[in-house]
Parts: C-alpha cells; structure tokens; sequence
C-alpha cells in the first residue's frame, strides 16, 4: 500500500504521537510536508583535507583526537572543550564551546572525521565546535559518506529525521509530478520528475546530486508562485471599467501649459497611461521613477483625461504632508482648467461637507490620506484611482478603495506610483508580469548627490565643520533620526537640543509622525519658507516633500535602514540648482557593510533594491509582503533565470486553465497549492 502524501505523518512506520507533536511544530503533518522539509545542508566526508593543507574557511578533515581537557571561562561562564586533532601530515587545535559532552565522546585510538570552520579565533586559528562522525560508521552507513542534515526540532534530531525518511525510501518511485507538462518546460525539468527530485535532495550522494534536486523543486515552486499571479492577472482583466478616452485637444493644451517641458520618459509612460484609460478593462499598472523623476506631473495628465471625461479621482498619499504637497500642484496644474480639487486629510474641516459634494459629484478630484479610504467615503463616479508610493499601502487599503466604484461590477484603473523600484524577478513572481512604466530620465538640471559614510565618533572632527561650512552658503538641512524620544541622543527632541549649541545661532525644530498635523504643517511650511535652518526630523520626510534649498542630509544609525529606504531620504536633497550631500552616520568604530558601502557608490534606485533584495528579502521594497508572508521553501526571489524559466510557463499554463475549466480537475495538488499565494500575489 503505497503513501499518500496527503496522509497524516503518523501513518508512517515508527512516527508515533511524541514526533507527530515534535513535527508539528515545524509546521510538517503530512507526509507530503514531511518530504518538503528539505536537508538544511550536508555533511560532507567525502573529501577531506590533509591537517597541513588545512585554510580558514570551513573544512573537513579526518584524524584521531588528543590532549581533550575542558575549562570554564570565568567571564561568561562557557565551558570550553579543547583539544589536538592530528592526522600523519601535521595537527591543529580544536575548541566546542558549551558542549561538555565533548570531553567525553571520543576514544584516543579511533579515527574520526570533523567538519566546521577553521578559522582565526581568540588568538589563535582553530577548527570551532566541529560536527564529528567515527570514521567506521561513516564507512558502514549507506550515506557514502555525504549525508544530509535536518533542522532539528525540540527533541527531534536531524538523525531521527533521517531515519525516518530512510524508512520511505521505497515509497519515493509513487511520488507523481506536479508540474504540468507543456512546451516551456526546461529541459532539466523533462529530464526528471519530481519523484526523482526529492530523491536526489534527501538521499543525495553528493553536492551535484542535491543541487540538482533541489533546482527542480525550486522551478516547481516558483512555477506555482508565478502561476497564481498570472491567474489573478486574467480575473482581473475580466473586469469592466469605464474607458476615459483620450481627448488631443485637452491633454496637448495642459501640457503646453505646464512651468516645464516633459521629459522623454515622462512623455512615454504618460502615454501609455493615457491609453490604458481609454479600454474597458481596468488599468493596472505601477509608475515606477526614482525621486524627482516627477511621476506627480504624469499622474495629474491621467487625472485630467478622467476629468475630463466625465469621472471622479481619487489620490491616495500616505501623509498628510504629501497629500497636501500634491494638493498644491494638482491645483497649480489643473485647477486654470476649471477641474474641481479636494484635500481629504484627518485634519480637514467639516469633513461631512466635503464627503457629501464628493458623493454629489461636485469635487473632481480627491486627493488624501486614509481619511479618504474610510466606509463613509463615496463616490458619484470614480473612474481612476492613484496611489503614491504604493509600497506603503497593505493589499486591504488598496482593495478598500477600489470597492468605491460606482457599482461593483465596474472597477476604477489603477495607478500606483513609486520611487521603490520593484525588481524584474519580483515584477514577474509577485505580479505575472505587472505593466510598469518607468521615468529613467531625470529632469534636466538635477544635481548630484554626494554620499559619505561616517561613523558617530567622527562626528565632530568631520560633520559639524561641514555642515557649519555649507550652512553659512544660505542652505538648510534635514537631519534624519529614527525615534521620536528615547534614551539615546538619536530622537528628534534629544537631537534637537544636542545639536543648538554646536550651531548657536540657527534656528533647529524637530518633526515627527506622532505631532498634531497642524503642528506638524507649520513646522513644515516654515522649513519650506527657509525659517527653519536644521530640521531635525524621523523618517516623515522620506516620501514627496520637496525643498529645493535644503541640499544637505544628515541620517543617523543609517546601518538599521533598508538602502531603498535611504535612497528615498536622501532624494529630498538635490532638488534645486546647487551640488547636495548626505552623510550616513554609522554606530561606532566598526567597518561599514558593504551593503551600505553601495549607497556611497551609486545612485541607480534599480541596483539598491536588487541589493535589498538579496540581503534583506522582498518585504523591504514591498512593504505589504512583510512578515515573511511570501518567505519562499526553497527557490529565492532573486533568481530571475529560473523565474523568468517558470513565469514563461505558467502565463501559458495559466491561460489553458482559464480557457478549459476541465483542466483543473486534473491537477488538484497543483490548485490546491497555489491557493495561498493567490490570495498574496494580488494587487486588486
Ligand atoms: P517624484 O517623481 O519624486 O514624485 P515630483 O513629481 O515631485 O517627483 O517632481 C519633482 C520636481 O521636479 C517637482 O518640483 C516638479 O515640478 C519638477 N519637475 C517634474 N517634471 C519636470 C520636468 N520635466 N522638468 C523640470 N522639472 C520637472
Ligand atoms: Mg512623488
């Protein structure tokens, strides 16, 4: 009687209630989760090194064991186990900390192999807290001498792990594929099949073999991540929305009108967002352009062809702050056009007037923060919503104000816009493909920005002389703290008065979330009005402020900060016609990572969020993906080659399913384990 993956664990041999709890805990029930509990890595006998060829890095050797004797370390109280391993060529030493056991386990005559890291360690190099394995059971175990080691689990070792994959081992040849078979299929995935993947990843014989495993189950899973997302891109092209039809004569009127001449870039996507407006199926699509690319310009040209075809806006911003810096330019640009503009913030007054002429239809134009999402908010016609810096908004926000449509068969298009750039390997996995435009293309006359990493010991020697120099030139400065008060000198207030005595006779406030936003508009529009000389504030000037005389950037304990994050901070400055700088404060005297060191040398927003993306995950430029919701099992997130492999199938895949509703029914594993990442992966 062979498996079912769907049966509970305990259906296997040997796994009794104790271990069923233990697993459970890993989040493994049934066998199907038992064999996707992959080796977290091996153990590798298979090539040793000589003791004399030995370098720092990690190694396995094989050799006897002598002089073991423990110690106690006064300090912190670790007990330290040190011995000789020595093999024929030469010996080294080797340490396990907190592992008495040690001292005890090996016998001075027998062989044994150590793997771990040899490095240089309190003085001296040493091999640390090696795993060890007798040479003998190594030979007589089945494994050859390459063997897989499990995340162990409370009282569940990896070895019992092991076993009791051993002891299904004969189960492995009924395990059917999941991935359907089509044309795009890679070759390295026709050549196999799943059953032969997780064999090659539990019963590896070697680093190829996992490897090669592993790269299956990798494009499987990256197969159903993409697939869902493609599968919620054809629903959601099954919407109707209103078509606002491009009118010549009002766009090239407003555009001959405006203070500048559009760049190339802005031209293209405002173009391309002009059209989407005009079908009948809703826009989806993500403007995506560094700061002060000036995606604020293109957004009030599709607002204008909506207003001008008869339908409400509505703009989403996530402060109150920039909601009412786009107020002002929205009505800068469209308001001699006789289009009608609201601000909706949690400060406006009589608030139950202005939601009645918006359900009225007297308002074109909403723009706000949550305020304008809340249940009381309607509309008479809303036919296109836009959200800035879409990142900052969860899936329910967004999808909150798309329900405000005049009826729920119509959907309004959708524009978000973000100075985040969003990564062509998540653009494909997260969004089947989203259709952005991008603004590549700064403005003439932008200035450059100049990066330096500075650590808070050298603050004074190095940063005030420099600031005091550039803020004798008539220019202000931002000085970016994360909290609002605290124990250290890195809140806004405590920085604030740390800093007026180092520059006696300028005029420093202090801005932060938790203000009144009449305090917190008052402070800002002073700042703007060049009152204000040092502006100490928390990250609410990330998104949109604009002050083009405020040219220098201070960010403290800038290591605790996502680069995509800084790179937002630090476009506040360089807006005007003069040279901008930031420093990135570090704590203390250690080196600055590399990670940071990539904001010194670049200012590419598509490269930081590459480099987010690599080392801090997707949630960092995605901010509704945070919580490790879309943590993939095995494949990365970052692997655009086997991404771009999986996506090209499911779009395909993804249309078969949509056309034949019958298909379904012969891949129920398959639909049954994308469900949750439909449920993530869409941006309606
Ligand atoms: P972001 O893309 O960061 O939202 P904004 O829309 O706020 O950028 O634009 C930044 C600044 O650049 C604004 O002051 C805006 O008026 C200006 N701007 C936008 N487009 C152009 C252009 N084509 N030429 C010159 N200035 C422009
Ligand atoms: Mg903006």
């Amino acid at each position: 009687m062979p498996l079912n993956l769907a049966d509970d664990i305990t259906s296997i041999k040997g796994v009794g209630p104790k271990t069923a709890a233990s697993f459970a805990k890993a989040g493994v029930n049934t066998v199907k989760d038992l064999l996707y509990y992959l080796p977290r890595t091996y153990e590798n006998f298979q090539e040793t090194t000589s003791l004399k060829d030995v370098r720092p890095g990690r190694v396995v050797v094989k050799g006897k064991i002598s002089d073991l004797h423990v110690t106690r370390t006064r300090r912190r109280n670790l007990t330290v186990t040190e011995g000789v391993i020595y093999d024929a060529t030469d010996a080294i030493r080797v340490v396990w900390f907190n592992q008495p056991y040690r001292a005890k386990q090996f016998e001075a005559d027998k062989e044994y192999y150590f793997s771990g890291s040899y490095d240089f360690n309190h003085g001296h190099y040493q091999l640390t807290s090696p795993a060890a394995r007798l040479v003998k059971d190594v030979e007589r175990s089945a494994s050859s001498g390459f063997r897989p080691i499990y995340r162990s689990k409370g009282s569940l070792k990896s070895d019992q792990i092991e076993k009791i994959i051993q002891s299904i081992r004969g189960e492995f040849a009924f395990i059917s594929d999941l991935l359907p078979i089509s044309e795009e299929v890679p070759d390295f995935v026709k050549s196999s099949s799943r059953s032969e993947a997780f064999f090659r990843v539990h019963f590896a014989e070697g680093p190829e073999d996992a490897r090669l495993g592993r790269e299956y189950l990798a494009y499987e899973e990256l197969f159903g991540l993409t697939l869902a997302a493609n599968l919620n891109k054809i629903d959601q092209s099954k919407l109707k929305s209103i078509s606002l039809p491009f009118n010549q004569k009002s766009t090239s009127s407003l555009v001959k009108n405006l203070p500048f001449p559009l760049t190339g870039a802005q031209k293209r996507a405002t173009w391309e967002i002009l059209q989407d407006l005009e079908k009948s199926t809703p826009m989806n699509r993500l403007l995506q352009g560094d700061v002060g690319s000036g995606k604020t310009v293109v957004a009030a040209l599709a607002a204008h062809q909506a207003v001008h075809s008869g339908a409400q806006v509505a703009l989403l911003a996530p402060t109150a702050i920039l909601a009412t810096q786009h107020a002002e330019s929205f009505s800068e640009l469209l308001a001699p056009f006789g289009v009608k503009i609201a601000l909706l913030i949690g400060s406006t007054k009589h608030k139950d007037t202005l939601k009645r002429r918006i359900r009225d239809g007297e308002v074109d134009i909403v723009i706000g923060t949550h305020a304008l999402i809340t249940d009381d908010t309607g509309f008479k016609n809303l036919g296109l919503c836009i959200i800035d810096e879409q990142h900052r908004f969860g899936v329910s926000q967004r999808q909150k104000l798309l329900t405000k449509a005049p009826s729920v068969d119509l959907a309004p298009h959708l524009l978000t816009m973000s100075a985040t750039p969003i990564p062509r390997s998540l653009q494909l996995s997260i969004f089947g493909d989203l259709d952005v435009s991008i603004l590549n293309e700064l403005p003439k006359g932008r200035q450059p920005i100049t990066t330096k990493i500075l650590s808070d010991l050298q603050m004074t020697d190095m940063l005030y002389p420099e600031v005091r120099r550039f803020l004798e030139t008539g220019q202000q400065v931002y000085w970016i703290c994360r909290s609002i008060e605290g124990k250290n000198s890195t809140s806004v207030k405590q920085m604030a008065e740390h800093l007026k005595p180092i520059f006696p006779r300028k005029n420093i406030e202090y801005l932060h979330g938790r203000m009144k936003p009449e305090e917190k508009d008052a402070i800002m529009a002073d700042f703007a009005s060049g009152k204000i000389d040092i502006l100490v504030s928390t990250t609410v000037v990330e998104v949109g402020v604009n002050v083009p005389n405020a040219n220098l950037m201070v960010i403290m304990d800038s290591e605790n900060y996502g680069l995509a994050q800084i790179h937002q901070l630090r476009g506040r400055v360089g807006r005007g016609t003069c040279p901008a700088f930031c420093y990135l404060i570090t704590s203390g005297d250690s080196e600055p990572t590399k990670r940071l060191k990539e904001l010194e040398k670049s200012t590419d927003g598509f490269h930081l969020a590459e480099v987010d993306l690599k080392t801090r995950g997707p949630g960092e430029i995605y901010g509704s993906l945070q919580h490790g919701a879309l943590n993939l099992n095995i494949a990365s997130l970052t692997d655009i080659n086997l991404i771009t492999k999986a996506s090209r199938q499911a779009k395909s895949f993804a249309r078969i399913l949509h056309d034949d509703k019958n298909v379904r029914e012969k891949y129920p594993e398959l639909i049954d384990s994308i469900r949750k990442y439909q449920q993530l992966t869409t941006l309606n």
